[in-house]
C-alpha cells in the first residue's frame, strides 16, 4: 500500500511539473511556444536539404521565408547581385523584410533596427550539410518573432527591418573579409552613404541548440551588449549567456564598419563538436532543442523592448 501511495505521489509531482512547463512554453495564442514554432519552421528549412549560395535548395528555403513572412503582413524585397568567389562567379540573394499597415509604403523610412541572421548553409564537398545551427535556426527564429511582433507590437515590427544574409559561409574553410560575409557585405553598402541609419542591429547565429550557450564577441558594441544582457537576466536565462575573450568574423562586421552598431547573439561555436560537422557531431535537427530556441528568442524580444523603450 505504502508503494503505491508513494508512486501515486511521484506521479503527481511529475504531472506537476510537466503542466508548469507546459504552461510555461504556451505563450502564443496558437497553444505553441515561440520555441516549439520556430523548431517547426527549422524542420521545414532542413528538409529542402543543403542550402548553399547558388543552389536550388536556397532558391526554395527564400521562398519558404518569403511565403511565411507575408502571412504574417510583412512586404519582402530581395537584393541580388553577382560576385566572383572561389568556385568562380555565383548569384547571391538577400531577403529583406519591413513591416507597415496596409496601404503604406513599407520602405519609405528608414528603420530604427536590423534583426538578421544568414539563410545559406556552408558547401562542404563530400558531404550532405544542413547547418541546422547554422544558422536555419536563426532564420527560422526571426520568421516566428516577425510573426509574433506583427501580431503583437505592430508598432516595433514598423521600425524594424528583418534581413536573411546570403553567402555568410566561404568557399575555403574559414571565413575571411573576402571570402564569405557576401551578403551582409552588399546590405551594409546600401546605408554606407545613407546620412540616416538604423541605430541597432542584432545578428542571431546558432542559437536553437541543446544545452544552450551563447557566447558574444568581446567587441560588441557596449550598449547592445549590457541590452543583450539585462533581457537574459529578466528572462531568467543569464546562466546561458557569457562574454568571450575573442572577436568574431560574422555578418555585423559590415554593419559595424558602415556606422550601425550590431552584436552577434552567437552560439559558442569553436566549443561544439557538430560546428561545420567537424568534430564527430552533425549539425543537422538532432542538435536543435525548442526551449533553447525559446529561451533565445524571448531574450531577443526582450532586448527589443528594451531597445525601443527610450526609458530603460
Ligand atoms: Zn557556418
Amino acid at each position: 500500500m505504502k508503494q503505491r501511495l508513494v508512486l501515486v505521489l511521484i506521479a503527481a509531482v511529475v504531472l506537476a511539473v510537466a503542466g508548469v512547463v507546459g504552461w510555461r512554453l504556451r505563450n502564443d495564442p496558437s497553444g505553441n511556444s515561440l520555441g516549439q514554432n520556430a523548431y517547426q519552421h527549422t524542420a521545414a528549412i532542413l528538409a529542402i536539404g543543403p542550402r548553399p549560395a547558388g543552389s536550388q535548395g536556397l532558391a526554395k528555403v527564400r521562398g519558404y521565408v518569403k511565403q511565411e513572412l507575408e502571412k504574417s503582413g510583412w512586404s519582402v524585397k530581395e537584393q541580388a547581385f553577382k560576385r566572383n568567389t572561389l568556385k568562380g562567379e555565383v548569384e547571391f540573394v538577400n531577403v529583406r523584410a519591413r513591416f507597415a499597415p496596409k496601404g503604406t509604403d513599407a520602405w519609405a523610412a528608414v528603420p530604427e533596427g536590423i534583426l538578421c541572421a544568414h539563410i545559406d548553409s556552408k558547401d562542404i564537398p563530400g558531404m550532405e550539410f544542413l547547418g541546422a545551427d547554422d544558422a536555419a535556426s536563426a532564420c527560422a527564429a526571426i520568421v516566428e518573432i516577425g510573426r509574433h511582433l506583427a501580431s503583437q507590437k505592430p508598432e516595433q515590427a514598423g521600425k524594424l527591418e528583418l534581413v536573411f544574409f546570403d553567402g555568410e559561409e566561404g568557399f575555403s574553410d574559414s571565413i575571411t573579409t573576402i571570402d564569405g560575409l557576401f551578403g551582409s557585405r552588399e546590405y551594409a553598402g546600401v546605408w554606407r552613404s545613407q546620412p540616416k541609419k538604423p541605430r541597432f542591429g542584432i545578428l542571431l547565429d546558432m542559437i536553437g541548440h541543446t544545452n544552450l550557450r551563447i557566447s558574444l564577441p568581446v567587441d560588441s558594441p557596449e550598449f547592445l551588449k549590457n541590452h543583450v544582457l539585462a533581457a537574459a537576466t529578466q528572462e531568467d536565462v543569464k546562466k546561458h549567456f557569457s562574454v568571450s575573450d575573442f572577436t568574431i568574423t560574422d555578418d555585423h562586421v559590415p554593419l559595424n564598419q558602415v556606422g550601425i552598431p550590431t552584436i552577434d547573439v552567437i552560439g559558442d561555436f569553436s566549443n561544439f563538436n557538430w560546428w561545420h560537422n567537424q568534430k564527430g557531431g552533425k549539425d543537422d535537427l538532432s542538435v536543435i532543442s525548442a526551449e533553447s530556441l525559446d529561451k533565445s528568442m524571448r531574450v531577443t524580444i526582450r532586448t527589443l523592448d528594451r531597445l525601443f523603450d527610450k526609458d530603460q
